[in-house]
């Protein structure tokens, strides 16, 4: 099988989608059928988060698995380093191949309960994650894919440190990286701005970077989306959306609109995939995918 970087920068126009593991039996069954809907349109991968639980990582490797045993979709697992010893991680990176996902995305993870506390690695444990990067190649995996922030990581000094940081882990072994999800997608062309140049200034080979996007389809969604960019929501988003006050439809419908323009804009600019976050459902995404053209060749939505 190619690299997961070799499948991107052959895609033109094409999505990936992010699932997590389901909490019960029932979330996982409606997470299933999500899964099938959207394979019938071609995704490039599909990522699958890592919880904090230990139940949670067990959570991963099983649906990465079923992923790259009973799916044409090709699983890429998240792993973080919170709370646990280089020998668990180890296990982690083997079980993870034995249930046949080679395409790990290495993070470090943040604090169990309260994210925006300041990182302690465990005794035993990795301070960083261009050591998981480390970690994961020793393991024989095939694509090691890292994180990137387009406002820059909360913890970070400035952007200039960032980027090194970044660069750091694509040295250590990375040869993808995915972007935190964009209110603004003008934050993520600035990142890919600068990781260009930062690449190009070390004489390093350009390296696929997908933006995310998360259709913000509810207030609901709207407060997900606030809490993992970590930042305020941009005040031309908040003036489209907070007139629509309780209609739930034109929020909707709204909130789908701006994922279109944005994606319209990055596909514009040369982006080649979108990273859709699916929230374990498929309309959303379908409805994206299917207006923007972004199913691969010959693939079209489940009716
Ligand atoms: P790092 O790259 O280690 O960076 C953390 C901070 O340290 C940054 O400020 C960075 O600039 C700095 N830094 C990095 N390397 C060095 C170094 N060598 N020396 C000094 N400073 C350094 N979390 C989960 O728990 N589960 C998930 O499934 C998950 N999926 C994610 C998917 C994506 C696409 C993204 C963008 C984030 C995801 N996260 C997930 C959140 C992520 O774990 C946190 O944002 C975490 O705070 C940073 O992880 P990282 O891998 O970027 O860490």
């Amino acid at each position: 099988m190619s690299t997961l970087p070799a499948d991107l920068l052959a895609a033109r126009g094409r999505f990936s989608v992010e699932f997590s593991p389901a909490h019960d039996a029932d979330g996982a069954r409606r997470q299933w059928q999500a899964v099938r809907r959207l394979e019938r349109l071609g995704p490039v991968f599909a990522s699958v988060t890592y919880g904090a639980g230990g139940g949670s990582r067990d959570g991963t490797v099983e649906l990465a698995g079923r992923l790259a045993r009973e799916s044409s979709v090709r699983p890429l697992a998240h792993v973080t380093a919170v709370g646990q010893p280089v020998a668990d991680l180890r296990r982690v990176l083997d079980d993870l191949a034995d249930a046949g996902v080679r395409d790990v995305l290495a993070l470090r993870g943040d604090p169990d309960g309260d994210p925006s506390a300041p990182w302690v690695a465990h005794p035993d444990g990795l301070e960083h994650a261009d050591e998981l990067v480390r970690l994961a190649r020793e393991h024989g995996a095939r694509s090691v894919a890292v994180a990137a922030f387009p406002l820059g990581h909360p913890a970070s000094r400035d952007l200039d440190a960032d980027t090194r940081h970044l660069l750091g882990k694509l040295r250590a072994g990375a040869d993808l990286a995915v972007a935190q999800l964009s209110l603004d997608v003008e934050d993520f062309l600035r990142l890919r701005d600068r990781l260009a140049a930062a690449l190009a200034a070390d004489g390093l080979d350009p390296v696929p970077l997908l933006p995310g996007l998360l259709p913000l389809t509810s207030r609901k969604v709207l407060d997900v989306a606030a809490r993992l960019t970590g930042a305020p929501v941009p005040a031309w988003v908040a003036d489209r959306l907070d007139p629509l006050g309780e209609d739930r439809d034109a929020f909707r419908a709204e909130g789908l609109r701006m994922a279109l323009e944005g994606g319209r804009r990055l596909l514009d600019e040369g982006v080649p995939v979108l990273h859709l976050y699916s929230l374990n459902r498929s309309r959303a995404v379908t409805e994206l995918v299917t207006e923007l053209g972004l199913a691969a060749p010959g693939r079209v939505p489940a009716p």
